[in-house]
């Protein structure tokens, strides 16, 4: 693939390539086998590096209860990107104005109601308030998957409407959970590089809506609450974040009410692998065809 850079290249050889398939939103694609044995065997990767770990497996559907979701206060700072679910609960007339109105090509929004649930923003949220309480002395640490949605159109191939992240979340005192968050930063940049992608770690910050936003921003980089793993993929100065370090302190602690041994607020911290730019990282830079990249990798990968 070579060292240059282009989102647009990149794009259209991975449709090229029939590894993701358009199909006509901006940041929504299918993937095809080769793909997703990639995303997969990365996955089965982290796994092998996290076994002694003793993180509980928990899977949740990519929805989440919109009490949680309110409660959560993801609206305050992230209006633009939340996806609320809608549905028709109307009767036969008004039921017979939907249909005329899709047929003719009409705006119909005014038709449905708001459910009980939003796709969620985040990976982690659905585990939250399964912490409620107090946690065990030594706290507690959960591996999970998830679906993530964003309301952020985009042609740039990593800037995905839906995509998977493969997520840890710590709960506990402060200082286990910052020391958690520690190790696993320098484990995110030692997983990326032994698959021969050139990673780095740095400071990070959540893209906070509005004037008020910024500020929020700069706070959040200056307690050093984020952090990310960032690749080249579509450009060299502004490389691709593949995974995402957050403590959150006691926010989560606080609004579900979850404690320590000791009865203090406990603090939260989880780490996300972005799964398809991890594998689009692989693709940018060893070639589009997994037979053909390098036999560290490969072995890594393909044990
Ligand atoms: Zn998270």
């Amino acid at each position: 693939m070579g060292a240059t850079y282009s989102s647009q290249e990149l794009y259209d050889g991975l449709v090229g390539s029939g590894l993701i398939i358009p199909v006509g939103v901006p940041g929504i694609f299918g993937r095809n086998a080769v793909f997703e044995d990639v995303l997969r065997r990365f996955d089965d990767h982290v796994s092998r590096v996290a076994k002694d770990d003793g993180a509980e497996k928990m899977l949740f559907p990519p929805t989440l209860d919109r009490k949680v979701f309110e409660k959560s206060e993801f609206l305050d700072s992230f209006p633009q990107l939340a996806g609320t679910i809608f549905s028709f609960s109307g009767k036969e007339k008004e039921h017979a104005e939907l249909s005329s109105r899709v047929h003719a090509g009409e705006s119909w929004g005014h038709l449905q109601t708001m459910t009980d649930l939003v796709l969620t923003p985040a990976a982690c949220y659905p585990v939250y308030p399964s912490f409620t309480g107090t946690v065990p002395e030594a706290g507690r640490l959960v591996d999970m998957q998830n679906w993530v949605f964003r309301n952020e159109p985009s042609t740039e191939p990593t800037r995905m409407q839906a995509f998977r992240v493969r997520e840890f979340v710590r709960v506990g005192p402060p200082d286990v959970v910052v020391a958690w968050r520690n190790m696993w930063l320098e484990r995110g940049v030692t997983i990326m590089r032994s698959l021969g992608l050139p990673a780095k770690s740095e400071v990070a910050n959540d893209p906070f809506f509005g004037r008020g936003g910024r500020m929020l921003a700069a706070t959040q980089r200056e307690q050093q609450l984020k952090f990310e793993v960032t690749i080249p993929v579509i450009s060299e100065e502004k490389p691709t974040a593949v995974c995402s370090f957050n403590w959150h302190q006691d926010h989560f602690g606080k609004i579900f009410d979850i404690k320590t041994a000791d009865g203090k607020l406990a603090n939260t911290a989880c780490l996300g692998f972005g799964m398809e730019r991890v594998c689009m990282a692989l693709f940018k830079h060893h070639g589009f065809d997994p037979k053909t990249w390098p036999a560290a990798v490969r072995e890594k990968l393909w044990p």
